[in-house]
């Protein structure tokens, strides 16, 4: 059990982090999910027919960052209700999450991706 409290609506952002934008509605960009904890957008360069960011919208940047398990239930919770909504829970989706340099990840601000609506390559890497 984690001892850091759980995140809240009100836990801090990184004024200069374009995802804490997107979470506090700053960005125009339409979300496809949002709760008291994360929300969930259009990735801008989809990689497969559906690309849909989950993020928290506390600043976290990775999994290196020992964010609150409860945290990051929110956030895996999100995952099937996204699918739903973006009609890919039936046909199946993958879900990606980057930490750090060599794992590709560019927003230091910590995400999973949710990809379907064809069939995925396969291998991980
Ligand atoms: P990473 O490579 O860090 O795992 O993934 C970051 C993702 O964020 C990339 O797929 C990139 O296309 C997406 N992204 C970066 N900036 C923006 C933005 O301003 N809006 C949206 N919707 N997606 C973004
Ligand atoms: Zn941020």
């Amino acid at each position: 059990m984690s001892a850091t409290p759980a995140a809240t609506p009100d836990t801090p952002v990184d004024t200069d982090c374009i995802f804490c934008k997107i979470a506090a509605g700053e960005l125009d960009v339409p979300l496809v999910y949002e709760d008291d904890y994360v929300v969930a957008f259009d990735d801008i360069s989809p990689q497969a027919p559906v690309h849909t960011l989950i993020i928290p919208k506390q600043h976290v940047v990775n999994l290196t960052d020992k964010p609150d398990p409860e945290l990051l239930g929110h956030i895996f919770g999100a995952v099937h209700e996204v699918a739903r909504r973006k009609g890919i829970d039936e046909s199946g989706y993958r879900i990606v999450q980057n930490n750090g340099v060599d794992a590709g990840q560019t927003v230091f601000h910590l995400h999973v991706h949710v990809l379907g609506g064809r069939e995925l390559m396969v291998g991980m890497a």
